[in-house]
């Protein structure tokens, strides 16, 4: 790869493509809204995170090392409500989405982040932004008893969502409470909810404003400052997250450090189903697990969710999905006719190809991550080798050459050499690990219990003379 390899991405900010660099010269790092565990993710969410995931592996693939933060919101009205319902703590509420969203990951072959952080563990952070902002009289206390941040008094409010705050003041309320609402109600957020009985039950955190809990926005803020600092190379999120979000977040953040919050704010365009955005609240979404259980796999998912550009709405069919699947096909049955080839016979073209193709693949990507580009030239590439295997014109040697080319941009791409270890979840394999050990300290009914955890999540363990194996059921 040529050393001046940049990766040019959208800046919804500025509106302009710009070369993307550590600001410190070492490290990416990149901030990234995650779920809210209150429920299974659906893969309108998941377009965001391979959006994310390409984002990350086209950086490390230029060369740059990156640390990533995903936030786990497990604190909002969604997860408390279910709680509430279910009459279980929030933790023991939250804990199995959290795994699932974890299943998930693994099963699209999303690359880890660095940290994934819960929300509850950083209340602490949230209330000493908080606590400065209402010194430095930025926030409030209304009449609710609740915290508020007053957009008025943040001269540059509006400058992500490119909002007019003129044109919008006459009419809006004054505050609004609740966590998610859209342009024509932007007004002063809040930071911190009072506590209500009937709402909250036991879950409550104490500061020096009363018993209550924080807002939605403030948490990323923390985060984010916490555990990247400021001026944050890269933040990401799906559209939807633009406004009120992100723009709560750079007000809050860059009131309490001063300083530049993001560099560079990158959004993903959202999945759609018949025009509209597939959404929990408009009950038009599904599940990983939906279609997997319809016989797709993880690979033909995740090509469906990256093929097309970051920028460009991707309207969910299942036509869609089988091309998809189709795609994937070519690519594997391609890489295993390369495995097959035995012969001597050459035509010198097999190198020319790769290196032809490799450029038009960096190319692609560096120009704001165009994949359907970079994936044409890899169509483009099998179908040229494949007229040579016709022709009897490529050497083992070459063909072994065009599989390593493969393995390098699969680095990328993520979905033509899954490891099989890879795609079992990682619950399932700890689960595994830790019946192993039970049986060596024969603790056989703990080996029995996760015999049935494991059966339950569609794994059975063979146990054969040279130690146990895992199949799926
Ligand atoms: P939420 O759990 O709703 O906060 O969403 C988590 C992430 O998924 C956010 O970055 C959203 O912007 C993103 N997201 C939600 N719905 C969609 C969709 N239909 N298409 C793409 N991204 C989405
Ligand atoms: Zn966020």
């Amino acid at each position: 790869m040529s050393l001046l390899t940049y990766l040019h991405l959208y800046n919804t900010e500025t509106r302009k493509k710009e070369k993307i660099l550590p600001k410190d010269g070492k490290t990416l790092r990149i901030y990234t809204c995650g779920p809210t565990i209150y429920n299974y993710a659906h893969i309108g969410n998941f377009r965001t995170y391979i959006f994310e995931d390409l984002l990350r592996r086209v950086l490390k693939y230029f060369g740059f090392s990156v640390k990533q933060v995903m936030n786990i919101t497990d604190i909002d009205d969604k997860t408390i409500n279910g709680a509430i319902e279910k009459k279980v703590s929030l933790h023991e509420y939250t804990e199995p989405f959290r795994q699932a969203f974890f299943d998930d990951i693994t099963t699209l072959n999303i690359e880890k982040a660095e940290f994934y952080p819960k929300a509850t563990q950083y209340i602490e952070q949230m209330i000493d932004i908080i606590v400065k902002l209402l010194d430095r009289k930025i926030a409030y206390k209304g009449s609710d008893g609740s915290i508020y941040f007053s957009i008025a008094k943040f001269k540059d409010y509006g400058k992500l969502s490119h909002l007019d705050l003129k044109s919008l003041k006459k009419g809006a309320s004054n505050r609004i409470s609740s966590d998610e609402y859209e342009k024509e109600n932007a007004s002063d957020f809040v930071l911190w909810k009072a506590y209500v009985e009937k709402r909250d039950g036991d879950i409550f955190w104490n500061s020096p404003f009363g018993k209550g809990r924080p807002g939605w926005h403030i948490e990323c803020s923390a985060m984010a400052l916490k555990l990247l600092g400021s001026k944050i190379d890269i933040h990401c999120g799906g559209v939807d997250n633009i406004f009120p979000h992100h723009e709560n977040e750079i007000a809050q953040s860059e009131t309490f450090t001063n300083e530049k919050f993001v560099i560079h704010w990158a959004h993903a365009e959202h999945l759609i189903v018949d025009g509209k955005k597939m959404s929990k609240s408009l009950n038009n979404f599904y599940t990983l697990r939906d279609l997997l259980s319809m016989g797709f796999s993880g690979r033909d998912i995740r090509y469906m969710l990256m093929n097309s550009h970051y920028r460009t709405q991707l309207n969910f069919t299942f036509d869609g999905l089988k091309a998809s699947k189709a795609s994937i096909q070519r690519i594997l049955d391609f890489a295993e006719r390369l495995k097959s080839i035995k012969d001597e016979n050459s035509n010198n073209l097999v190198e020319k190809i790769i290196e032809k193709e490799k450029k038009r693949f960096i190319e692609s990507l560096t120009d704001d991550l165009n994949i359907s580009l970079a994936l044409s030239s890899l169509f483009d590439l099998i179908r040229e080798i494949n007229h040579l295997i016709d022709d009897k014109k490529i050497s083992k040697k070459e063909a072994l050459k065009t599989l390593k080319f493969l393995k390098e941009i699969d680095q990328v791409l993520g979905f033509i050499f899954i490891d099989k270890k890879e795609e079992i979840p990682q619950i399932v394999q700890e689960a595994f690990e830790k019946r192993k050990d039970a049986r060596k300290n024969k603790n056989f009914a703990l080996a029995d219990e996760l015999r049935d955890f494991l059966f339950d999540h569609g794994y059975i363990i063979e146990d054969l003379p040279d130690g146990a194996r895992l199949k799926k059921k």
